[in-house]
């Protein structure tokens, strides 16, 4: 079949998933694609194949509940809106009880033949090593977190040397919800108020000297993972996980991020606490707050159960884990209007994790808007926004604008890469959750699930009603 578009192309740098996903979905349009893929020609330190949409770890898109789990909403909204990810993970699923698995090199054959024999889709295995050349008026940059140097550098100089991050040290962030404010309170170190606050703007969790030393000892021995060896070790001293501090001294912790100085503990004013840890808030909604100086290399399981021994937090719900991992993203809060594009260079966008987003399936979704977006452009006309009620709106959301800009760390950039979660949604209305009829026992527990679905089918009635009833992919 010959493409009879009479559209020019429009460019993507990147094969990956988020980089496939906008090819189809922008040629599905109508639009001719030219797709810059390096594999074949270079590969990176985690590809092992030239295919596209090669999945470099795990084989999971996590968990296909659309009822009551982020992700799972997310695929259904992919779905709905006809994602070939979606498509060929769906075609590819291997048993993984409620998780959507894939076999991977079947999922990544199949996105590889559908891109290639799509009549309007041309791939070009090379690496793209500076900005697309003004002559792309409309292209999209999907490198992801192994951005090939000669690109990076390039994104560098246009954006500066502090917008472009090679690691990410993430802390852990938590479900507002889920912290004990009968324990915490709201404070600011001596009440300061600084542009924006109010002089309660942190949540702080108090420490007796007994507490404060059983942490310690938690962390030295905690269970951590280690460097690939192709990362490095990418410690520098603003930047240090929790544990290696914790190493460095057992009053360390005390003078850095859990000094108790300046803060007056308001359940209990007489007694000064031995050290404190201190949560910011996260996003515009206030759903989520972040364990400010807290990235750690704990394992998942061996963090949750460290944070738990922490006044307030011993029912702490974990939005994300903390981390440190080679990645390359933007700022793009500062840098990205609300569709992708870059403000300083209208007509490229970026799409995927280069975005700040994590994750397959989150990457691929912002690979999805981009490409809708940019065939919107390339068409002359608007696309609104997806509704912030959805998955695909909140995550966006969180890219381009929801998460806050620290005010009280000057030059220090506090965006970092989130996969989807019900805390990047807005809150319910007032009342929607009320104990069902006949139920005689409503618990907190209960009240939660109910929250998750309540959400999640809010999320999918406005996003089939963006798309316009959608278009299911055969
Ligand atoms: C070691 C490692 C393990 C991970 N494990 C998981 C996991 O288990 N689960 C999970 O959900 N996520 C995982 N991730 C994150 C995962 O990489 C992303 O979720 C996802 O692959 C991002 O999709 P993307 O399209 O943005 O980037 P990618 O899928 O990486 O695609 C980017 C593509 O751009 C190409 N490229 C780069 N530079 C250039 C250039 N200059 N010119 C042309 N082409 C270029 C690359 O070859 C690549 O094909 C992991 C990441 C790493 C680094």
């Amino acid at each position: 079949m010959t493409d009879t578009s009479s559209y020019s192309p429009i460019h993507i740098i990147g094969g990956g998933l988020a980089g496939s996903e906008a090819a189809w979905q922008i040629a599905e349009a109508g639009i001719p694609v030219i797709l810059h893929e390096m594999r074949g020609v270079r590969g990176t330190d985690a590809h092992k194949t030239d295919s596209l949409a090669e999945l470099v770890c795990s084989n999971s898109f996590r968990s296909d509940d659309a009822t009551s789990n982020a992700v799972g909403v997310l695929h259904a909204e992919m779905r709905l809106a006809g994602s070939l990810i979606m498509s060929a993970a769906d075609k590819n699923q291997v048993p993984a009880g409620g998780a959507l698995a894939v076999d991977r090199d079947g999922f990544s054959d199949a996105v590889t033949k559908a891109i290639e024999s799509h009549p309007r889709i041309t791939v070009v295995r090379e690496e793209v090593s500076g900005l697309p050349p003004r002559k792309w008026d409309l292209a999209i940059i999907a490198t992801g977190p192994l951005t090939a140097p000669s690109l990076a550098s390039a994104i560098q100089a246009e954006t500066g040397a502090d917008a472009l991050a090679f690691f990410d040290a993430i802390a852990p962030i938590i479900h507002t919800d889920s912290i004990n404010l009968d324990v915490c309170w709201f404070q600011s170190r001596y009440d300061k108020v600084g542009p924006g606050g109010t002089g309660k703007d942190y949540i702080n969790c108090p420490m007796t000297e007994e507490q404060y030393n059983a942490f310690v000892d938690a962390l030295i021995t905690g269970d951590k993972t280690g460097f690939k060896e192709w990362e490095g070790t990418p410690y520098f001293d603003g930047c240090l996980p929790i544990e290696v501090m914790a190493e460095r001294g057992r009053e360390t912790l005390r003078h850095g991020p859990m000094k108790p100085m300046g803060l007056t503990n308001a359940h209990n004013p007489t007694v000064k606490p031995y050290a404190v840890v201190q949560l910011r808030q996260d996003n515009a909604l206030g759903t989520l707050y972040n364990m400010v100086g807290f990235q750690t290399k704990l394992k998942y399981g061996a963090q949750a159960e460290v944070i738990r021994m922490i006044p307030g937090l011993e029912e702490a719900e974990f939005a994300r884990l903390g981390g440190l991992h080679r990645n390359t993203y933007i700022n793009s809060p500062v840098l990205l209007d609300p569709s992708l594009t870059l403000k300083s260079r209208p007509g490229l966008r970026f799409a995927g994790q280069i975005t700040g987003c994590e994750g397959y399936v989150e990457s691929a979704s912002i690979g999805l808007l981009a490409g809708r977006f940019a065939a919107a452009e390339r068409k002359g006309e608007s696309l609104p926004l997806p509704p912030a009620t959805t998955a695909f709106g909140s995550l966006l959301n969180h890219i381009t604008g929801g998460h806050i800009v620290s005010d009280d760390e000057p030059g220090k950039r506090s965006f970092q890469p989130m996969n989807i979660n019900f805390g990047l949604f807005p809150l319910l209305e007032p009342g929607a959750i009320t104990k069902p009829e006949g139920v005689k026992r409503f618990r907190g527990k209960d009240k939660t699930v109910m929250k998750k679905q309540l959400v999640a089918a809010r999320a999918l009635d406005d996003c089939a009603a963006w798309l316009g009833g959608g278009d299911q992919l055969a």
